[in-house]
């Protein structure tokens, strides 16, 4: 490959699923992700949620970097906690895979971006904890979840929900090149407990609650509690799916 050319590379998305009538199964993934990850430069690949074993490992070499997306609520038993009755569309299968992936990303330094249930599984999958409904569970919470509470805070997805502080030095800092970034909010669970080996790269501004963690050490493995792909008219987070994918072609070259 000639190295001066730069390459489009390929990005794992995980999927999600759901059961419909007469047993059948349909696997999905919000187009808004596809759509950020071209128009970064990238080429979106779909990782079936029946990916297992060397089938997977083969898949996941093929791809430059992966992407962990937004879904339902992640089994609680995983990090040691009784099911909360907020905690709902548990699906044991999506868990242990993405769980598969991240470890397969850390180990093979492959680039990886997670976003919303994507950032509570990254932390999940090296040993952190959750709240299971951040708004009951955490003192001082404000409200995260704008899907719902129609009448009263509906917000629209595409829109800031609150702030988030950004901490200086970090890899989210130099991607969003900004001390505050306005973010969406759309999760009712959030990280308690934050992996030994994360980095903590942003709170919300208003309640702590933290909102964007990092791997050092690592050529790229952010994860943010916001949907980056609902704003794409703001830069700082079309930069987002930019740095991933610089990363990515960096990476290819030096392969
Ligand atoms: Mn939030």
């Amino acid at each position: 490959m000639n190295d001066f050319e730069p390459t489009t590379p390929l990005i794992g998305l995980s999927t999600s699923f759901h059961n419909a009538l007469e047993s059948r199964v349909f696997s999905y993934l919000e187009s808004a992700y596809t759509r950020a990850v071209r128009n970064a430069g990238g080429a979106p690949r779909y990782l079936p949620l029946d990916l297992q074993g060397e089938k997977l490992n083969e898949v996941l070499e093929a791809v430059d970097g992966v992407l962990l997306l937004g879904g339902d609520d992640i089994d609680p038993g995983l990090y040691g906690q009784p099911r909360h009755t907020k905690t709902k569309g548990i699906k044991p299968q999506r868990d242990s895979l993405e769980i598969e992936i991240t470890r397969y990303a850390i180990r093979n330094r492959k680039p990886l971006l997670a976003i919303c249930r994507g950032i509570q599984l990254v932390n999940v999958a090296l040993g952190g904890t959750l709240y299971q409904h951040v708004l009951t569970e955490m003192s001082g919470a404000s409200q995260h979840d704008h899907h719902k509470d129609a009448s009263r805070h509906k917000k629209r997805r595409d829109l800031p929900a609150h702030s988030v502080d950004v901490v200086p030095g970090t890899l989210l800092a130099s991607i969003v090149k900004t001390g505050t970034i306005n973010t969406n909010s759309l999760h009712h669970q959030g990280l308690q407990v934050v992996a030994n080996s994360l980095t903590i790269s942003g709170r919300c501004h208003a309640d702590g609650l933290v909102e964007a963690v990092e791997l050092k050490d690592h050529p790229f493995f952010l994860a943010v509690q916001w949907h980056p792909e609902e704003m794409v008219n703001f830069p700082e987070m079309q930069r987002i799916f930019q740095a991933l994918i610089a990363a990515c072609q960096k990476k290819a070259v030096t392969k």
